[in-house]
């Protein structure tokens, strides 16, 4: 990664581009702190601390402040997560709004897929471009430990609805753990049946229970070594230079009549922060600059104070000039961030 002088001016540029030479185009947006599921790797049990409602972004300030990252920060895709997006009730008005004010722009969801049969639908023909469903074990008993609620049925009819609605590829993500690991071979076997493509992420140390610990993560490397217990794997490149992803043929197997494939994110053990162009805001409007980063700054606030795109859009430049070098997990210099994975937005 190139380092410029962190003290030089910014570059006159309208792109969020940081002091290490990293431009910005991919915003996640998280709508909510509230969720369906207790994931134990994400949440407390008795969920987050409620955002009032008067400091959650509305619908029609989402759409604006999209728009302006779309149109004066170049922002090239956005996605929706929270907590979970799908607790919004204004979910398809937020993304009809901002497909009107961007017509080229692709919309993600991450979602968990709890009653996502009943709307995809509507996020289809709202705008919606891309989903990605999180699940992590196919094994009900499992899923109901792992997220403290039963609705694994709920999501497989979610997984399959997407796929009906024709969003595609459909792309289920999943944090393997030691207790569910063994599992990994079943949840492939799944995907493949679905039609869906898996890709496996190293759990980070964004847990709000704290329990986080590298000599109990579960590698990338763990994944392949549990897969290849029943499938021959083949190592396939990256889904494109700068992707995260690290893609495997999985040998005897086809997906939409192509070489089907598995991907694993090696989040902790190889990670990508010199490639990271993501720049997020937070359900309450702040722009975060790296999800490891306690540093917010509020562009909602500055919205709400009459200020136009343009001042904003500055406000969001500024914030992102200072983002850091990267997450440093295992260094002896991390800091765990304050806020947990479902209050940044995953
Ligand atoms: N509720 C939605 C969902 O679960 O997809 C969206 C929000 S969730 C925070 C987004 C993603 O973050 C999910 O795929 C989830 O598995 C992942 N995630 C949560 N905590 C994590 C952690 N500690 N390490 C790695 N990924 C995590
Ligand atoms: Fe909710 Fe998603 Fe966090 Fe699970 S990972 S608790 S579904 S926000």
């Amino acid at each position: 990664m190139t380092t410029l002088d962190a003290h030089a001016p910014r570059p006159d540029t309208p792109l969020l581009v940081d002091t290490f030479g990293r431009t910005a185009r991919d915003l996640r947006v998280s709508l909510t702190e509230k969720c369906s599921l207790r994931c134990t790797y994400c949440m407390p049990e008795e969920g987050l601390p409620p955002i009032p409602d008067a400091a959650r972004m509305t619908t029609d300030e989402v759409i604006r402040l999209v728009a302006l990252a779309h149109r004066e920060l170049g922002v090239r895709e956005v996605r929706f997560t929270g907590g979970e997006p799908l607790m919004r009730p204004d979910l398809e008005r937020i993304v009809a709004g901002t497909r009107a004010e961007c017509p080229d722009l692709p919309i993600a969801l991450t979602t968990n897929g709890v009653g996502l049969e009943h709307r995809v639908g509507a996020l289809v023909s709202a705008g919606l471009s891309r989903i990605n469903i999180s699940l992590d074990t196919v094994n009900r008993l499992e899923f109901a430990q792992l997220t403290r609620r039963d609705r694994l049925p709920s999501v497989l009819r979610g997984v399959r609805a997407a796929v009906e609605a024709g969003l595609d590829p459909v792309k289920v993500n999943a944090v393997p753990l030691r207790a569910t690991l063994h599992g990994a071979p079943d949840l492939l076997e799944w995907a493949l049946a679905e039609g869906v493509q898996l890709r496996f992420i190293e759990e980070m140390p964004l847990d709000a229970d704290n329990t986080w610990s590298r000599v109990e993560l579960v590698t990338a490397q763990d994944v392949l070594d549990s897969l290849a217990t029943r499938f021959e794997l083949v190592p396939a490149g990256r889904e494109d230079p700068s992707a995260p992803a690290e893609l495997w043929e999985v040998v005897g197997h086809t997906l939409a009549g192509a070489a089907a494939h598995v991907g694993v994110i090696a989040t902790v053990t190889r990670n990508f922060c010199a490639a990271c162009d993501r720049t997020r805001l937070t359900a309450e409007g702040t722009v975060r600059s790296c999800l490891f980063s306690d540093d917010e700054t509020d562009v909602l606030g500055v919205l709400r104070s009459g200020a136009d795109d343009l001042e904003v859009a500055g406000v969001w430049r500024g914030a992102m000039w200072g983002k850091q070098v990267g997450h440093g997990i295992g260094g002896t210099a991390f800091h765990r961030p304050r806020r947990s994975m479902g209050a940044i937005g995953g």
